[in-house]
């Protein structure tokens, strides 16, 4: 029998869960995006009012130590000062004007000098739009077909991407959705991630076929999972050998794990890089760019379509480019990595202390604590996780007042405000969480 205080009702508050309610009424699930939902965890989401540096506040007036930053953008914490006055100067000036302007030269000109892989860039609204133009220009650079993507990496809902099979095979793609016809997930091959032989075998069996590897370089989308040692590298070479365009989705890693990303942290590049979050400085933006033969396919250049009303938009990337001086001239990524290893280390003793199994992952700021008993290399590992385990640790948090991402497979954030002192206590809630999920237990 579980207390009243433990059930995901209370501890999610009433005007929460009459707004979820009416959301229901009007949007599918209530939501706009589905990890919003809480759907994994099994209750109703949270509904925020406003958010600062690294708190959270819903409507119910409750605060929270806040993980998710925005599934990832909010690297200098929410409310920025500085990117709020960029948003609002832009903004007095026009919010979109469907003609070039000098701002988006120079945001680009940034990630240029940030991104090692990145010659010109074309900025978009989104990581998804980022992913599917970046596969149309791979295409139609080589004039193949087939792309390799791996099981358990998400690259936004592009049609062909959203195969993730989960089979530890080589296999054609199976669409994961309906609506996703067999056509479009039939020149998808998904692969086990750190696995370089299944690659070389693909390439074996479909040869001058394969115009593109795509990849997380550090998966965040099923939890955090780094490349083993010299899997980067691998595919770097077999994708020169073989005259294919690899593409490194940095959605999630970009300007995270380093200013240049993983790419940088890694010292591999790849031929063509995506971005979206951080890049946007919490405003809907995406990019993608990598080397300029390649990207002199994109129309008007060549004649790859790929166009966007929004694109470039006057208030993005304002705070895109803001966002991103701030990274570069007062770079935090010592700190975050220090603070990574505190927060690392204490969930790991956390679960340890109360004889839960459990390996905590980590990259710079990007961490999953899973519920498993070994270490996950891939999507197979991935899926032995205790999910049932996993939410009765997130509500737990949540009670606590600390928001952690509501699925096994998500990477939690923090972001430069987060200091020394939330950290500790989010240590301490932890100790306190897995000793209650043992107390239920037995
Ligand atoms: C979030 C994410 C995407 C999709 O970006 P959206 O802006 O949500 O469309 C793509 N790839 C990766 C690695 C991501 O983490």
């Amino acid at each position: 029998m579980s207390t009243p205080t433990s059930s995901p009702r209370h501890a999610v508050g009433p005007a929460s869960q009459a707004a979820f309610q009416r959301a229901c009424q009007v949007m599918p699930g209530g939501v706009n995006s589905p990890a919003r939902a809480f759907g994994a965890v099994g209750g109703s989401p949270l509904f925020i009012r406003k958010a600062f540096g690294p708190f959270l506040e819903d409507i119910d007036g409750r605060s929270y130590i806040d993980y998710i930053g925005s599934w990832g953008p909010m690297i200098l914490g929410h409310a920025h000062p500085a990117v709020l006055e960029a948003i609002k100067q832009a903004a007095t000036l026009g919010t979109s004007y469907g003609a070039p302007t000098e701002a988006e030269s120079e945001l680009a000109e940034m990630i240029i000098a940030a991104v090692p892989s990145i010659e010109t860039v074309r900025l978009v609204n989104s990581g998804t739009e980022a992913t599917m133009s970046a596969i149309r220009v791979a295409r139609g650079f080589t004039g193949r077909d087939k792309v390799i993507k791996f099981a358990g990496n998400y690259h936004g809902h592009v049609d062909s991407l959203l195969v993730a099979a989960g089979s530890s095979a080589a296999t054609l793609g199976v669409p994961d959705s309906p609506g996703v016809t067999a056509g479009a997930g039939a020149d998808t091959i998904v692969l086990p991630y750190n696995d370089g032989q299944a690659v070389r075998d693909a390439f074996r069996k479909c040869p001058g076929q394969i115009a593109a590897v795509i990849l997380e370089p550090v998966v965040g989308n099923m939890g955090c999972v780094p490349p083993d040692e010299g899997y980067l590298r691998a595919l770097r070479e077999v994708t020169d050998q073989e005259g294919a365009v690899l593409i490194f989705d940095e959605v999630m890693t970009g300007f995270r794990l380093a200013y240049g990303g993983a790419q940088q942290l890694f010292g591999v590049t790849p031929d063509i890089t995506t971005l979206g979050k951080i890049v946007g400085g919490g405003m809907p933006l995406g990019a993608y760019g990598g080397r300029a033969e390649i990207m002199a396919h994109v129309l008007p250049a060549g004649r790859v379509f790929q166009a966007g009303t929004l694109s470039g938009n006057p208030v993005a990337v304002a705070a895109g480019t803001t966002t991103l001086r701030l990274l570069r001239d007062e770079p935090p990524y010592d700190d975050l990595e220090r603070i990574g290893a505190k927060l690392a280390s204490g969930l790991a003793s956390a679960a340890a202390a109360a004889g839960l199994p459990a390996q905590v992952q980590r990259v710079g700021s990007m961490m999953t604590l899973f519920f498993n008993e070994a270490p996950v290399r891939n999507w197979t590992d991935a899926d032995r996780s205790d999910r049932e385990r996993f939410a009765a640790y997130f509500w737990g948090m949540i009670r606590r007042g600390v928001y952690m991402p509501c699925s096994q497979f998500e990477a939690l954030f923090f972001s430069r405000t987060h200091s020394e002192a939330e950290i500790q206590a989010t240590i301490e809630l932890a100790h306190q969480v897995c000793l209650e999920i043992v107390e239920e237990r037995s």
